[in-house]
């Protein structure tokens, strides 16, 4: 299967789409990973693109458009794929819909994810994570159990995204909504949009999520 998740920051998509790509072997491409990757690595592409998304911007669509095309072109990307945070604009969508038929491909579903604009900023601004393999924790809900380090790698101290600070959500969550939420009405439009109640506990989204693809999923 070819899923796109779409929703706004904080929502939940990364959480999911880690579930879910594990569960089913398939592929995650999370753009926002990509790019965070650059700029560590300190590559051109990360020179490029820091600035941006330390602004809450989106980075250009022909940039992004190349990331994708390439990754998703990967062999662990043949049976299927969960794109998070791709596509955002229009063009982006468009230039999807395009690279798949071209490879004779088709988009399977894209899922809506949605939850109260507050509580984005409140999860966001509690928001941490292991700098070693991504996994999420949230300071309100979801707290490592020492306070500070991951589960899995204990000496590894957790970290705040750069563009976390409450500040930068607020701007994340207003290009969200003019350049990325018109996404919703040109995936319904296709009869490809597929709504998930994303406002409960991670296992509650994943069983909203499972009955949104109409597929029994292992509980996570
Ligand atoms: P995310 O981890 O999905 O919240 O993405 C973090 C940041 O990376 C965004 O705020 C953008 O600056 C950039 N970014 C990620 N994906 C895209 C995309 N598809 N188009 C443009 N910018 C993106």
């Amino acid at each position: 299967m070819r899923l796109v998740l779409l929703g706004p920051p904080g929502v939940g998509k990364g959480t999911q789409g880690r579930h879910l790509a594990r569960e089913h072997r398939w592929a995650l491409i999370s753009t926002g990973e990509m790019l965070r990757e650059a700029v560590a690595r300190q590559t051109p592409l990360g020179y490029e693109a820091r600035k941006t998304m330390e602004a809450g911007l989106l980075v250009g669509d022909e940039v992004m458009i190349g990331l994708v095309r390439e990754r998703s072109n990967d062999a662990d990307a043949r049976e299927g794929f969960v794109l998070d945070g791709f596509p955002r604009t229009v063009p982006q969508a468009d230039a999807l819909d395009s690279m798949l038929q071209a490879r004779g491909q088709r988009l399977d579903a894209v899922l809506g994810f949605d939850a109260p604009r507050e509580e984005l900023v409140r999860r966001l601004s509690a928001r941490r994570e292991c700098p070693v393999c991504k996994r999420a924790y949230n300071l309100a809900t979801a707290p490592p159990p020492d306070g500070g380090h991951c589960d899995d790698h204990p000496d590894t101290l957790l970290i705040q995204r750069e563009d976390d600070s409450e500040a930068t959500v607020r701007r994340r969550l207003e290009v969200y909504e003019a350049q990325t939420a018109p996404l919703l009405e040109y995936y319904r439009g296709q009869g490809r949009l597929r709504k998930v109640q994303a406002g409960g506990t991670v296992a509650e989204v994943y069983r909203s999520l499972a009955e949104a693809l109409g597929c029994r999923e292992e509980s996570v």
